[in-house]
């Protein structure tokens, strides 16, 4: 799934160059993905059974840029479930109405090495979630938000910040969670017998079923990417969502934590602060210019888009986007 190769010398900055690249990417990211379904290493994730339905071999990549352009290859009209990237959103929430202290006297902000859904370190390791971008922290700030907002408001904040006003919950795979979703509630469960997690249980469960539901597709994802990348103001409106400093947070857990046990690696050969999730999204953010939205439902084993990542790594080596360039 990762290649390195000599990186041609061309002008960066080259409208051209950056559209050709992206083409690249976009090829690079298909094939990936057929590739993996060809020799099984890549699969729609079948935990959540709804998900299983998914085309593993379909891919789409779709840039956009704070001055309105915008570039999509592939199948980025197509609607999915945000799955995880929603642990941007509603991080985002918690921060700006909670504030850092409050939001981080609950989750830390470690990298865990861990699987997405693992309980293992919760019982064994801190009272504490590692970080807001797996389940158990995620979950946990979640308990947050269940007891003062509802949900409607969370979808609005959720459209705001994907700048994608037909994003809508998706019951059928919100249903198939919600029955299959044992381990998040042991989750919730045990963060609730150590007194971490707020109110209800299950009312933050289902909050969290649904935010994860919401049916979002590559250029929301790019919304996303660009809102974030923008220090969260829209740029076409010019509305602030949340403060900048707020953001280089967020920015900093995507790079840290944003591809769950993979996310070490994922930084030193893609570099962009990303968040993936396993409907086969991620979004990805280069600050002060893109937001980029991909959506490729192979995933590898440890729960990340194929062609994702290959189209991401295609153009963060190509471009120098990697914020260690
Ligand atoms: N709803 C999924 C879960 O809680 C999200 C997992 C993910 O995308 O990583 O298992």
């Amino acid at each position: 799934m990762y290649f390195t190769y000599e990186r041609p010398a061309f002008d960066v900055n080259d409208p051209g160059e950056i559209q050709r690249v992206i083409r690249e990417a976009y090829e690079n990211g298909l094939e990936n993905a057929q590739l993996s379904v060809e020799d099984g290493s890549g699969k729609a994730a079948d935990y959540i059974p709804e998900l299983a339905k998914a085309k593993a071999d379909e891919f789409g990549l779709c840039v956009k840029a704070n001055d309105g352009g915008m570039i999509c290859h592939g199948e980025t009209k197509k609607r999915f479930t945000i799955q995880s990237i929603s642990k941007v959103i509603n991080l985002a929430v918690s921060l700006k109405y909670f504030g850092f202290r409050e939001t981080f006297s609950y989750v830390q902000m470690e990298p865990s090495g861990d699987d997405f859904n693992s309980i293992i370190k919760l019982d064994m390791v801190s009272n504490l979630p590692f970080n807001p971008m797996i389940n158990a922290g995620a979950i946990q700030v979640m308990s947050l938000l269940s007891e003062n907002f509802e949900f409607e408001e969370l979808l609005d904040f959720a459209r705001k910040l994907c700048m994608d006003d037909d994003i809508v919950l998706n019951e059928a795979v919100y249903r198939s969670e919600s029955r299959t979703g044992d381990r998040n509630r042991a989750i919730a469960y045990i963060l609730k017998s150590k007194g971490i997690l707020q109110g209800d249980p299950d009312k933050t469960l289902d909050m969290y079923f649904k935010m994860c539901s919401l049916s979002v597709n590559a250029e929301s994802l790019a919304g996303l990417g660009l809102v974030l990348a923008n220090n969260g103001q829209n740029p076409f409106t010019g509305k602030h969502f949340i403060h900048r400093g707020y953001i280089r947070t967020i920015r900093s857990l995507m790079y840290t934590c944003g591809l769950y046990n993979e996310s070490g690696k994922y930084a030193v050969l893609v570099g962009i602060p990303s968040k993936s999730g396993v409907g086969g999204g991620i979004t990805a953010c280069v600050p002060g210019r893109w937001g980029i939205g991909t959506f490729g439902p192979a995933l590898n084993k440890k729960g990340n888009s194929i062609g994702g990542i290959a189209a991401l790594q295609h153009m963060s080596h190509m471009l120098h986007l990697n914020t260690f360039d």
